[in-house]
């Protein structure tokens, strides 16, 4: 199947500058069609309108909490027979923490693994079934450098855990659905400029991340959904259980 006759689902691309807002551009140039799910319904409706303004293909922006089961259940309860079949899941949608270990609490760690650990089970639990019974999948999780380096950038111990928990998540997982056609792949990004940090990682020490890495700037979002499209491409079978770094060289191991 060529992508034009599937649907690529990608979570958290509302964001107005983030990298799944990217990544559904990039996805629907290559011919995807798109479905967005964000907890902000306007801007998942924004990002669906330009993909398909821009790239003629079908799009649709629902309003998606990925920590909340019935929530996920109704926006892909929507998808079904109004868009093509489902071939690939970015699971993007992903929040940060800096609050220090010695300060974290019950409800802050649950909050950070909610949405990156059991928000991507929740989803990709749902979708993985059908990809599986069709012999074709593409599922590409946004992990981070936090989890192969133990923070150090921005995020704390709950979100290095926690992307550090997704990355044996998209192992294991690749294992078990390797035989259906379906691969599953990390991506694990340095600085990328968005608005994760909400304006936390500015000034001095923004300057002193920067003069640690080697290509000299801070990643952009197209960096890393240019990274993505490729993994969800129906060419890229053989890649599968692999965690590609886009951090301009800032954590070379
Ligand atoms: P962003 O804050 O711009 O976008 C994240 C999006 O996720 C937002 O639109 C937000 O509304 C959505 N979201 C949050 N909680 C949600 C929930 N419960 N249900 C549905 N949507 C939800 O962030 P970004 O920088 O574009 O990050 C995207 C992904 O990349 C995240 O998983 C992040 O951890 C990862 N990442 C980012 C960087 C970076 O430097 N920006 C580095 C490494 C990894």
């Amino acid at each position: 199947m060529s992508p034009s006759e599937m649907t690529a689902v990608v979570t958290g691309a509302g964001s107005r500058r983030g990298i799944g807002r990217a990544t559904a551009h990039t996805l629907a140039a290559a011919g995807w069609n798109v479905a967005v799910l964000d907890l902000d319904e306007a801007g998942a409706k924004e990002t669906a309108d330009e993909a398909a303004g821009t790239h003629g293909v079908r799009a649709t922006g629902l309003a998606c909490d990925v920590t909340d089961a019935t929530s996920v259940e109704a926006a892909l309860a929507t998808l079904d027979g109004a868009l093509p079949p489902v071939g690939a899941l970015v699971n993007n949608a992903g929040i940060t923490s800096p609050v220090p270990f010695l300060e974290v609490d019950d409800a802050e760690w649950e909050r950070v693994f909610a949405v990156n650990v059991r928000g991507a089970y929740t989803i990709t639990r749902r979708l993985a079934p059908g990809m599986a019974e069709r012999g074709f999948g593409r599922i590409v999780f946004l992990s981070s450098v936090s989890a192969e380096r133990g923070g150090g950038v921005f995020g704390g111990v709950a979100y290095s855990a926690a992307k550090a928990g997704q990355l044996g998540f998209a192992r294991a997982l690749a294992r078990e659905l390797g035989p259906h056609g379906v691969t599953v792949n990390s991506v694990a990004p340095g600085l990328i400029d968005t608005d994760i940090t909400g304006g936390a990682l500015e000034g001095e020490k923004k300057t002193a991340l920067l003069a640690g890495i080697p290509v000299g700037r801070n990643g952009r979002v197209e960096d890393v959904a240019d990274l993505i499209t490729y993994l969800c491409r129906p060419e890229t079978g053989y890649v599968t259980g692999a965690t590609y770094d886009v951090n301009g060289g800032s954590h070379i191991h």
